[in-house]
């Protein structure tokens, strides 16, 4: 039987407690950032972040807008339209910076926060973990390691989780991100520097995934 919790542990090395790369101040910041960076980039977030927050620095400062208001910062983020509406729903509904919810249920009731967001923020504020980050690039990589099947973020996210102990969830998908992020890319893939090439089925070509004796070390 694969030991994937004896074979994920440099990967998690690699990348213990990175900080997410969005470049967020605050649990606010962090929230209206995630939302806006859903199909976009992180990078291309954190460039109109900072104007974004200069003229709404608050929860309440946003519940106070309407979606109208938001556009000028935000008219080149995709989807900018449902987006802004989002943001101005969930601030009225939260109101106040300390009111953020931090649990899954909760996160997961605000309009544009789904799983993968929620556990984003559960992360990043140094909560227990309740699921796994599966963004796309997790979506890429764990089948290619050999981890996961299938395509569904909510499917990965299981499959995972019923192999990674809890206590390691929050360090496991921000991982394999980092890993897609910067080795695993869609082509071209780094393997020849990747933590995970003794043991990832890609890279050793193997396609059966219910092989469970293979002995690669
Ligand atoms: S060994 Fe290659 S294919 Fe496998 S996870 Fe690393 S970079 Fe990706």
């Amino acid at each position: 039987m694969q030991n994937w919790i004896e074979y994920l542990e440099p990967l998690m090395k690699q990348y213990d407690k990175r900080k997410h790369p969005l470049d967020y101040k605050s649990r606010y910041q962090l929230l209206v950032m995630v939302i806006l960076s859903a199909q976009d980039s992180d990078k291309h977030i954190n460039e109109l972040a900072p104007a974004f927050f200069e003229a709404y620095p608050s929860v309440n400062s946003l519940a106070k807008s309407t979606p109208e208001d938001l556009h000028p910062y935000i008219n080149t983020v995709r989807n900018f339209g449902n987006k802004s509406g989002w943001l101005i729903n969930l601030a009225q509904i939260i109101d106040e910076n300390n009111n953020i919810p931090i649990t899954l249920t909760e996160l997961t009731k605000l309009p544009g926060i789904g799983r993968k967001s929620a556990n984003v923020i559960i992360r990043e504020s140094g909560n227990e973990a309740e699921g796994i980050i599966v963004d796309l690039h997790v979506v890429r990589v764990a089948p290619r390691i050999g981890i996961a099947i299938g395509t569904q973020p909510e499917k990965i996210e299981k499959q995972i989780m019923t192999i990674v102990p809890r206590e390691r969830w929050n360090d496991i998908g921000m991982a394999i991100s980092f890993l897609g992020r910067e080795i695993c890319r869609p082509t071209n893939p780094k393997c020849d520097i990747c933590v995970m090439n003794k043991v990832c089925y890609f890279h050793n070509g193997i396609t059966d995934n219910n092989v469970t004796d293979l002995e690669l070390f």
